[in-house]
């Protein structure tokens, strides 16, 4: 077995990520970290994410379950804090898995970082879904073969607690268009419509966030063309496939040389 700790531990992916390990075989659940001051702190894990008492206490000191020498790797949906736990959990020889969206470029280049120079072994990706990681390939081989002629627009929808529109998954999306016709993404993507826009010019990826009651995450790309549109849609109705990616990307780093890895690595669809 090897030893996992969860940090956001009491979140609604960090629930998910708790159950996910205390029911799994390979994995073991060693730590739960949530922020100091955290009304969570000192409660059991698995009673928090409601699969029965565990013995995992939430803790507010990753540092401390490191340097316990129990745990091998860390997966992170927490909401704040992720660069300065990826830094302790490189530093402590052990696997990083961020799921946590909306990183800034600095964030990114820091994770970069600490793969290159601190031998850091770390898989970082918006969406950990292995239905949602096909969809980037099929948009991808979509994007190149259909061409120009075919307007691209992406729509998400999520539950109304979301904090950043549009989603990490639906950026990603966006990028992958972009590098399949070689477009800036900055240049091409206009978030929203309002008023008078005028034409719609043909290197332009509309991007469409809708918000409202407990949607996991939807992804539809539309690419319509004069006679027809081809839409490809994905629809998560579970928490419970992005803490299986999860655990897929940590059982991927524990074989895994350093290195910045995403969830196309540890499905081997590059
Ligand atoms: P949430 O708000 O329910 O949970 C976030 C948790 O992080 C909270 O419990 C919060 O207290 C905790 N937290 C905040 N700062 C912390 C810190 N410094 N140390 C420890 N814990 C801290 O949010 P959620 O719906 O679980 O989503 C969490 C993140 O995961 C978001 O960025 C979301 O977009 C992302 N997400 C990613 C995927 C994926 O597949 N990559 C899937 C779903 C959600």
């Amino acid at each position: 077995m090897h030893g996992v700790v969860v940090v956001g531990a009491a979140g609604r992916m960090g629930c998910r990520l708790v159950a996910n390990l205390i029911a799994s075989g390979e994995l073991d659940l060693v730590g739960a970290v949530e922020f100091a001051g955290s009304p969570f702190i000192g409660q059991d894990a698995g009673l928090v994410a409601g699969c029965g008492e565990c013995g995992v206490k939430i803790s507010d000191s990753l540092e401390q379950i490191l340097a316990s020498g129990k745990a091998e790797a860390v997966i992170d949906f927490a909401t704040g804090g992720v660069i300065e736990a990826a830094q302790m959990t490189v530093r402590a020889n052990c696997a990083m898995v961020i799921g946590t969206t909306a990183l800034s470029a600095g964030d990114r280049a820091e994770l970069k970082r600490l793969a290159d120079e601190e031998n850091g072994r770390i898989v970082a990706a918006n969406n950990m879904s292995v239905g949602v990681n096909l969809l980037f390939k099929l948009v991808k081989d979509a994007a190149a073969f259909l061409g120009i002629d075919y307007n691209v627009e992406i729509v998400e929808m999520h539950h109304n607690k979301k904090l950043d529109a549009p989603s990490g998954t639906a950026v990603r999306l966006g990028e992958v268009v972009c590098e399949a016709r070689q477009w800036s993404y900055d240049q091409a993507v206009r978030n929203g419509r309002s008023g008078m826009v005028g034409r719609r010019p043909a290197e332009e990826i509309g991007m469409h966030a809708l918000r409202g009651g407990d949607v996991v995450g939807d992804h539809t790309v539309i690419f319509s063309a004069e006679g027809e549109r081809l839409e490809l849609s994905h629809r998560a109705s579970s928490r419970d496939m992005f803490a299986r990616g999860a655990l897929l990307a940590v059982e991927f780093l524990l074989g895994a040389s350093a290195g910045l890895y995403d969830m196309q690595d540890v499905l081997k669809l590059k």
